[in-house]
C-alpha cells in the first residue's frame, strides 16, 4: 500500500504506542517518534493516506451494507488547543461523509449526568460499516472529572475497569477501537489561544475556561498517565500524538487509522446475484 518512499523508520503503531512512549510528562509535543521525513515529505504522504483511507472506508462501508457487523471507532482526547477538530475535518475530511459519525462530549446534560457516564457514549457509537470519531470521549470522565474532583475518588478510581470491561465488548461485538491523545505543549498552546484572541473568525473557538484548565496542567498530566498505564490494552491501544506540528498529527492519525482499516483484511463484498445473467440483461435493455 502506498508509493511515496515511506519516511517511516519505525512503524507509528510501535513508536507512538502509549507503552512505548515513556512517562507523558517527559513527553516532547514537538518530536516526531518513528518519523525522519520533513514537512513536505509528511504532507505528500497524507495525501497517499487518504486516498488509501477512502478506499478502505468504501470497503467497510459496503460490508456493513451486506451484512457485515464491524466498525472502527476512533477515540481522540487532548487538552484545549490540542487540535481534535482539525483531526476531525483534516483526516475525517479525506473519506465519505457517509461512512462517518463524528460525535463531540461537552459538559454532560442533565439528563446525562442522570444516567451513568458511559450511557451517552453507548448511544453515540458507530453502527455496522461505519467509522466512528469521537472528539473527546468517555475519559473525559477520568479527566476533568477527577482533576477537578467532580465525583468521589473512589467512584473516578472505579471507572478504569469499568472502561476496560465496555472496550472490551465493544471489540468483542465487532468495532475495532484506536485511541489518540494529542499533546501539545504549554507554548504551542499560549501561541494558539493568542491567535483565537487576534482573529475575529476564530474568538468562537476561545473559552475563558481554558486558562483556568492550564493552570491543572501537572494534573491534567497526571491524569493521562493513569489512563495510559491502566487502559491502553491489546484490544482498544493508545497511542500519544505529538501535536505541536498539526501536519505530524494529521499524518500520525492518518496512518494508525490506515493501518488499522487496513489490518481488517476488508473484502469487496461478492454478488448475491448472477452476474453473467444480469450483464446479458443490461445488454438487451432497449434505450
Ligand atoms: P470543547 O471540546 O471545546 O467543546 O469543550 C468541551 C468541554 O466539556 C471541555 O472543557 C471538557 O473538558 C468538558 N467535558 C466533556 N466531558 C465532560 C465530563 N464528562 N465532565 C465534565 N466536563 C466534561
Ligand atoms: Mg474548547
Amino acid at each position: 500500500m502506498g508509493k511515496t518512499k515511506d519516511a517511516w523508520s519505525i512503524d507509528p503503531e510501535k513508536s507512538l504506542r502509549a507503552s512505548t512512549v515513556g512517562p507523558i510528562a517527559d513527553f516532547d509535543p514537538a518530536s516526531k517518534p518513528g518519523f525522519d521525513g520533513d514537512r513536505k515529505t509528511g504532507e505528500k504522504l497524507l495525501a497517499e493516506y487518504g486516498r488509501d483511507l477512502s478506499d478502505l472506508q468504501e470497503r467497510l462501508f459496503a460490508e456493513g451494507r451486506s451484512g457485515g457487523s464491524r466498525s472502527v471507532l476512533l477515540v481522540l482526547q487532548g487538552m484545549d488547543t490540542a487540535g481534535k477538530g482539525g483531526i476531525v475535518r483534516h483526516v475525517g475530511g479525506m473519506m465519505d461523509p457517509q461512512g462517518l459519525t463524528v460525535r463531540g462530549f461537552g459538559k454532560p446534560t442533565r439528563e446525562e449526568l442522570a444516567h451513568d457516564f458511559l450511557w451517552r457514549i453507548r448511544t453515540a457509537l458507530p453502527p455496522a460499516g461505519k467509522i466512528g470519531i469521537f472528539d473527546r470521549s468517555h475519559y473525559e470522565d477520568v479527566l476533568p472529572v477527577r482533576v477537578h474532583g467532580l465525583v468521589p475518588e473512589a467512584k473516578w478510581r472505579g471507572r478504569y475497569a469499568l472502561i476496560n470491561e465496555f472496550e472490551r465488548e465493544l471489540v468483542a461485538a465487532g468495532t475495532t477501537v484506536i485511541k489518540c491523545a494529542l499533546v501539545v505543549s504549554k507554548a504551542e498552546q499560549t501561541k494558539r489561544l493568542t491567535k483565537r484572541l487576534d482573529r475575529p473568525d476564530k474568538y468562537w473557538k476561545y473559552d475563558p475556561s481554558d486558562i483556568e484548565e492550564r493552570a491543572h496542567w501537572d494534573a491534567y498530566l497526571a491524569a493521562y498517565q493513569d489512563i495510559f498505564d491502566l487502559t491502553d490494552t491489546a484490544v482498544a491501544p493508545w497511542y500519544v500524538i505529538p501535536a505541536d506540528s498539526k501536519w505530524f498529527s494529521r499524518l500520525a492519525i492518518a496512518r494508525l487509522l490506515r493501518d488499522t482499516l487496513d489490518g481488517l483484511d476488508l473484502q469487496w463484498p461478492p454478488a448475491d446475484f448472477n452476474v453473467a445473467e444480469q450483464q446479458r440483461l443490461v445488454a438487451a435493455l432497449e434505450d
